[in-house]
C-alpha cells in the first residue's frame, strides 16, 4: 500500500522541499545516486567497469519547466560524454535519458526534446556508444516512441524502454522486436491508472514473461531490466530456447540494488549493465526507489529518527 503513496509524493513540490532538506537524506540517497558531479562519478565509472560491469549513465532530473533547463540537461550529458571520451569505454558506458528532462512536457515539447536529445545521441555515437530513451508515465510514450524512431534513422543503435505493467506494451514489443531495435524491458515505476496498466504484481510478472518471449524471439537486442531472480532465470531459459548467445542480450540492474547479483551474472559471462544515476536533481529518482521497496523507506525514516 505504501508504494502508491510514495509515488504520489514524488510529484509533490512540498514533499520535495521537505525530503531534500532533511539532514540525513544525502547519506541514504548516496546508496542509489553515488555522485552529484562529473568529477565525483568518473571514479565510480572506472571502478565498476574494472569489475567487468557495463554501465548506462543517467544524469538525474525530470519534469523541468523552462527551455533553459532543458538545454542545461543536454549540456550535462554532453559534459559527461566529453569526459567518457578519455576513458575509451565504447558501448561499455552508454547513456539513459528521460525526455521530460529535455523539455518534452513544455509547449512544442516533442520537437524541443528531439532537438535536445539529438546532439547527445550524435556525441555518444562519436565516442562509439549509444543512448537509450527511458520510459516515463504513459502520457509521454507516443512522443518517446516517435522520437526513438526518428533517431534510429541515423543512429539505429538508439534504444528505448518498455514497461510490462502497461496494456499497450505487448503490441509495442512486437513492433520493436520486428524492426531490430535495442529494447529494455522493465516492470514499470510510475503510478498508472487501472485503465491503462495492470495493478496486480502477479499480472505484471506474467506480462513481463510474455514480453520477454516476444523480444527474445525477435530480431532486436533485448535488455532485461530487473532485479527479480525468478524473471532473470526465466530470461536465461527463453534466451537459450531462442538460440541466443550470451552476447545477444543483456541484463540491467540499478546501482545500489543487489550488487552481489551484478557481479555473479558478470562472472557467469553475461553482459551486465548497471544503471548509474548521478546529479543534484535526484528527488524523483530517489522516491521511485523508495516506492519499489518499502523497507527502503523504513531505513530512511529510522536514519532520521536515530540521528
Ligand atoms: P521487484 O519485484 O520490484 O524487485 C525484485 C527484488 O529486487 C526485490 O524483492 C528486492 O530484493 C529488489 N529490489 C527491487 N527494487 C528495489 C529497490 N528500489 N530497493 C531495494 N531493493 C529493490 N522503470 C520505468 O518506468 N522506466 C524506465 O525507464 C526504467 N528504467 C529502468 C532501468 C533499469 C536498468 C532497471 C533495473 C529498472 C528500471 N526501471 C524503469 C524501474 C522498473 O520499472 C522497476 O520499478 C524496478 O526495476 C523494480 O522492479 P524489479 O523488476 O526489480 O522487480
Amino acid at each position: 500500500m505504501l508504494g502508491p503513496v510514495i509515488l504520489a509524493a514524488s510529484r509533490s513540490d512540498r514533499m520535495r522541499r521537505l525530503v531534500s532538506a532533511a539532514p540525513v537524506t544525502k547519506q541514504v540517497v548516496d546508496r542509489f545516486i553515488p555522485g552529484e558531479t562529473v568529477d565525483e562519478i568518473v571514479p565510480i565509472i572506472e571502478d565498476l567497469t574494472a569489475q567487468g560491469l557495463e554501465l548506462t549513465m543517467d544524469v538525474v532530473g525530470e519534469d523541468i519547466t523552462t527551455p533553459e533547463q532543458a538545454a542545461a540537461a543536454r549540456d550535462a550529458y554532453l559534459e559527461l560524454i566529453d569526459r567518457l571520451k578519455g576513458l575509451e569505454l565504447g558501448t561499455r558506458a552508454e547513456m539513459s535519458v528521460k525526455l521530460s528532462m529535455f523539455g518534452q512536457a513544455l509547449e512544442g515539447g516533442h520537437e524541443l526534446a528531439l532537438a535536445n536529445v539529438r546532439p547527445v545521441v550524435e556525441a555518444a555515437a562519436a565516442i562509439g556508444t549509444t543512448v537509450t530513451l527511458d520510459a516515463e508515465d504513459h502520457t509521454t510514450l507516443d512522443s518517446m516512441f516517435a522520437i526513438h524512431e526518428e533517431l534510429r534513422k541515423d543512429f539505429p543503435q538508439t534504444g528505448c524502454v518498455i514497461q510490462a505493467y502497461l496494456f499497450r506494451t505487448e503490441a509495442d514489443a512486437r513492433r520493436l522486436a520486428a524492426n531490430g531495435s535495442r529494447v529494455r524491458i522493465v516492470k514499470g515505476a510510475y503510478k498508472e491508472p487501472a485503465s491503462v496498466a495492470h495493478q496486480d504484481k502477479a499480472e505484471i510478472d506474467k506480462a513481463y514473461v510474455r514480453i520477454m518471449r516476444i523480444l527474445m524471439e525477435g530480431s532486436g537486442y533485448p535488455m532485461i531490466g530487473s532485479h527479480d531472480p525468478r524473471l532473470i532465470s526465466i530470461a536465461q531459459e527463453l534466451a537459450a530456447r531462442a538460440g541466443r548467445k550470451l552476447d545477444e542480450y543483456e541484463f540491467q540492474m540499478l546501482y545500489g540494488i543487489r550488487g552481489d547479483e551484478h557481479l555473479r551474472l558478470a562472472a557467469e559471462g553475461h553482459r551486465m549493465r548497471v544503471y548509474t544515476a548521478y546529479g543534484t536533481d535526484w528527488y524523483g529518482y530517489f522516491m521511485r526507489r523508495l516506492a519499489e521497496k518499502p523497507a527502503n523507506l523504513r531505513f530512511f525514516v529510522r536514519s532520521m529518527l536515530t540521528r
